[in-house]
């Protein structure tokens, strides 16, 4: 079956709709949402429908379907469960070439219904020609999350500015890369941010200054710890319409895979060898690309606010006048703490969190032991592996407990993970032991202790040894696995 695809106005149009069930309620709330004047024809109906007729929105007839009613509208929808009526229906309408829509058959329909996605006055209509209705849902569901609420607003604008622009850029090519700037720039922007007269403005300046340049942004967005599901949908849409990404080299590859195709892509990682590893480096690639008038994402692991020098980027393009929004992403902490099953809070153990790095050496204050030694609360350490050993000698010269159980995750949310267990007292000599290496991060406290028994990613904790002699004679087939997990190790 092959159909046209067409958009009717139906405002103060006549439609009838037979039936009076939930189906019928959904058909009549999207034909009133197009302004349409609707008739109920059933015997029965909905609390809701009932409520539309008491308050006069619409129209309602209670006896059974008469073939004359048709004369007078332009579309009948049939959506009673009694099938020779929806067929009578369908044969009458046709008679008069009167589109009918008959609910769950295709056969029978001459138009239908598709799956919406809506940003009035932009509207997006997806039809499986009634082969896999299904799947339409499916991917009007994807759509949905990927397209921005404000781009709505963003349609009404370009209307509205549609006879100036073509006056300020009369040749197409000019025209359409400076829509393309308006719908990915400053001013979709400060839509998103509900901010309509300033993004009109914006677009104003835009038209009187040249159409050809329009101001670069940047966007500082977290990636989260590596595990694509766990970037936010704003990350993944300005990883769609970036031009130019900024990426630090912890950010993992499946992340980077879901960025438009052709953005460039430059890793910007510290210790990746590459010249523009320093912070000055980064902060003249940002000014950069962003006074060529590109769409800039700076994309950082984790978040970019919590040991990620976000802050300090921000500042820079502050004093630079470059325009920018923050995207916060997914911590390694509570990413490593819920892939290891470690609640970092807990009734019993623990009532506060501290998230610190373990890079003391290059800080300006020395840590506060004492505080950082206290009971009852857990600390997520951001680290190189090589920290392990003052952080140990550290905690327990200030009295933690040498009992202290700690997860060290190495590679957290990614298929690699990798969780050891233990106490305090054998921290470094586990670590060491089991080669961990960067990216790890360690989560020190009493909630550690439940590790072993609420993780539920990737291969279980590697707990203390267990050494064969002591293993039971005859073991249980779980026991067997977890002693063959720890030999691997
Ligand atoms: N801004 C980042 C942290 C950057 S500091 C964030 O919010 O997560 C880098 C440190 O983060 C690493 O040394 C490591 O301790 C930690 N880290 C980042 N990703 C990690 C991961 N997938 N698994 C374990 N630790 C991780």
């Amino acid at each position: 079956m092959k159909l046209y695809p067409l958009f009717a106005d139906l405002s103060r149009r006549a439609v009838l709709v037979v039936g009076g069930g939930a189906v019928a309620e959904r058909k009549v709330a999207a034909l009133l949402g197009a302004g349409a004047q609707v008739t109920v024809n059933a015997p029965l109906l909905t609390p809701a429908l009932q409520q539309w007729v008491a308050d006069g929105r619409v129209a309602y007839r209670s006896e059974s379907f008469r073939e004359g009613w048709l004369d007078r509208v332009w579309l009948v929808v049939a959506a009673t469960s009694d099938v020779e009526l929806n067929r009578l229906i369908a044969t009458f309408a046709e008679l008069r070439r009167i589109f009918v829509n008959v609910v769950d058959d295709a056969a029978l329909s001459s138009f239908h219904v598709p799956a919406v996605i809506d940003r009035s006055p932009l509207v997006i209509a997806i039809s499986s020609g009634g082969e896999a209705p299904m799947l339409a849902r499916l991917l009007r569901e994807r759509l949905e999350t990927l397209l921005d609420h404000s781009l709505g607003g963003l349609a009404t604008l370009a209307a509205r500015l549609r006879t100036r622009i073509r006056a300020r850029c009369p040749d197409m090519a000019t025209r359409r890369r400076f829509y393309e700037r308006l719908f990915a720039g400053r001013v979709a922007t400060l839509l998103r941010q509900g901010q309509p007269d300033a993004a009109w403005q914006e677009a104003e300046s835009a038209l009187l200054a040249s159409p050809e340049v329009m101001a670069g942004s940047v966007v500082l967005v977290g990636a989260g710890p590596g595990d694509p599901g766990l970037l936010t949908l704003r990350a993944l849409r300005a990883l769609n319409e970036a031009d130019v990404i900024l990426h630090d080299r912890l950010v993992s590859a499946e992340v980077l895979e879901l960025a438009r195709r052709d953005a460039e892509r430059i890793e910007v990682g510290k210790q990746a060898g590459h010249h523009h590893a320093t912070q000055d480096g980064i902060h003249a690639l940002l000014l950069q690309h962003a006074r060529a008038g590109r769409r800039v994402v700076r994309l950082k692991g984790g978040d970019p606010f919590v040991f990620g020098r976000g802050g300090e980027e921000l500042e820079f393009l502050r004093d630079h006048g470059i325009p920018y929004e923050v995207v916060p992403g997914i911590t390694a902490a509570l990413a490593c703490a819920a892939y290891a099953g470690v609640p970092l809070t807990h009734r019993d153990y623990a009532q506060s969190v501290r998230l610190i790095t373990g890079h003391c050496q290059s800080s300006h204050d020395r840590p506060d032991w004492a505080a950082l030694a206290r009971e009852r609360q857990t600390l997520a350490v951001y680290m190189g592996v090589a920290e392990l050993g003052a952080l140990q000698a550290g905690l327990i010269a200030h009295g933690r407990a040498s009992s202290t159980p700690f997860a060290l995750i190495e590679n957290g949310s990614r298929a690699e993970q990798r969780v050891i267990t233990g106490m305090l007292s054998n921290l470094v000599e586990r670590a060491t032991f089991h080669g961990v290496h960067s990216p790890a991060l360690l989560i020190l406290g009493e909630v550690a202790a439940l590790a072993p028994s609420l993780a539920w990613f990737g291969q279980p904790p590697l707990g203390a040894t267990v050494h064969p002699i002591h293993a039971p004679e005859r073991c249980e087939p779980a026991a067997v696995d977890v002693l063959a997990a720890v030999h691997r190790a």
